[in-house]
């Protein structure tokens, strides 16, 4: 029997990975224009790491990691998402000590084991980017605009941005006594998961999907109505730079992000014509996060999207993709003198910045002719013994259907005068 791959993974093959390869360039676009620097950090960390940073109560740590004993009967975790490793890597490669804020992007994949279903994936890839070392609403409302950038040059439509704030260590512990008390006598009638939340993570009830937890929870406070001082100038602050931005938002005071550490801003971008699961990216402010990892007291706020998700809303609201595929020159050689002539003229043009290809297989004419088709040339060099007694190659327009003869060594040249002209 052949070997498949593991459930919940795929392959990106050519043809597909055309798209993600767009998607990419216009991250590392965007990420450069806004001075965001790329991190790499590894896709396997200590366990504790998502413990600690992601945080005890959440399905991630509880239900979805792949952790394993390596062979020196250390606790491993494939990584479930950016963030803390990012803000492990600034502690220890002391980045604190640059210039502060320091802003950066990731981009790679992830590791859930999640239930598999359409959609989802096992090994998934998400785009992100964290800025650590400024608590300013200015932070807040730059790293909103790069996503809303980024969303309008993909070309993806009906966006909303729904924001949040949901306080601060001090103004929650006052949110949490008053949601308890609104929910005590309602508890009984939440659903499993919100029952178990009531003592644990009372406000993520908020946000539960489940109707008719929703209903019960419809007057119930939330964190805006418990910001301190400063957590609610903050908020206001942030919305004053959205506005000048000109981002169209909605404030949802439900809307409570998963990870424990979300402090003050919490952001989602939604898309329309997607379904019930409509948010496409989601972010917030995680000032105490560094610090619970070991680090320096520092200020953080980021955001992650899944780069399948992204391509499957495109694919929904038809979003022209329309990766630069720069059309080969395909030589067509005759003979083995002609073949060497033509392997020799291959490398000239590569040298040159032309993608050029060959037949490998050693094919007849016509053969290499639908060959060249198939490779959507758009030019294609016909050299056979004739031609080479000649000093002379055969040239192919094939968008036009017109073909002449070039010396041989004027050739580059002519291919480098034409292809230009295209641009
Ligand atoms: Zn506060
Ligand atoms: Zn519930």
């Amino acid at each position: 029997m052949s070997i498949q791959r593991p459930k919940g993974t795929q392959d990106i093959i050519p043809g597909t990975i055309e798209k993600w390869q767009f998607l990419e360039e216009q991250i590392r676009k965007i990420c450069s224009e806004y001075g965001y620097k790329e991190i790499r950090t590894p896709v396997f960390e200590a366990t504790e790491l998502f413990q600690r940073g992601v945080g005890e109560t959440t399905d991630i740590v509880n239900k979805e990691m792949y952790t394993f004993m390596d062979k020196g009967q250390r606790s491993i975790t494939l990584r479930p998402e950016g963030t803390a490793s990012v803000c492990r890597a600034y502690t220890e490669n002391k980045l604190y000590a640059l210039q502060q804020p320091v802003k950066m992007y990731y981009l790679g994949p992830m590791f859930r084991y999640e239930k598999s279903q359409a959609g989802r994936f096992r090994q998934f890839h998400q785009f992100g980017a964290e800025v650590l070392g400024g608590e300013d609403p200015l932070v807040d409302a730059e790293i909103i605009c790069l996503i809303w950038d980024f969303f309008g040059r993909i070309g993806l439509k009906g966006l909303v941005v729904e924001i949040n704030s949901v306080g601060c260590p001090t103004c929650r512990a006052e949110h949490r006594i008053r949601l308890q008390e609104f929910l005590q006598e309602r508890k009984d009638d939440l659903c499993p998961d919100c029952q178990n939340r009531f003592t644990k993570n009372p406000m993520r009830i908020l946000d539960c999907k489940n109707s008719s937890c929703q209903k019960l929870t419809e007057n119930a406070p939330t964190t805006l109505d418990t910001l301190c001082v400063d957590c609610a100038e903050h908020f206001a602050k942030t919305q004053e730079y959205l506005n000048i931005a000109g981002i169209a938002y909605r404030i949802n005071p439900r809307m409570v992000r998963g990870l424990d550490y979300y402090q003050k801003t919490a952001f989602e971008v939604t898309a329309e014509g997607i379904g019930a699961q409509n948010a496409i990216c989601g972010g917030g402010r995680y000032d105490g996060l560094v610090q619970e990892i070991g680090g320096p007291a520092t200020p953080g706020i980021g955001f992650a999207m899944g780069l399948e998700r992204i391509l499957s809303v495109m694919e929904k609201q038809s979003v022209e993709m329309l990766p630069e595929v720069e059309a080969p020159v395909v030589i067509a050689a005759l003979g083995e003198a002609a073949r060497q002539e033509g392997f020799r003229l291959l490398g000239d043009l590569r040298q040159a910045g032309m993608p050029a290809v060959m037949d490998l297989l050693g094919k007849g004419l016509k053969g290499q002719l639908k060959y060249a088709d198939r490779e959507q040339a758009r030019y294609v060099l016909i050299l056979g013994d004739d031609e080479l007694a000649r000093k002379m190659v055969i040239v192919r327009d094939m968008r036009l259907g017109e073909q002449q003869e070039i010396p041989l060594d004027q050739i580059k040249a002519f291919l480098l005068n034409h292809t230009k002209c295209e641009m």
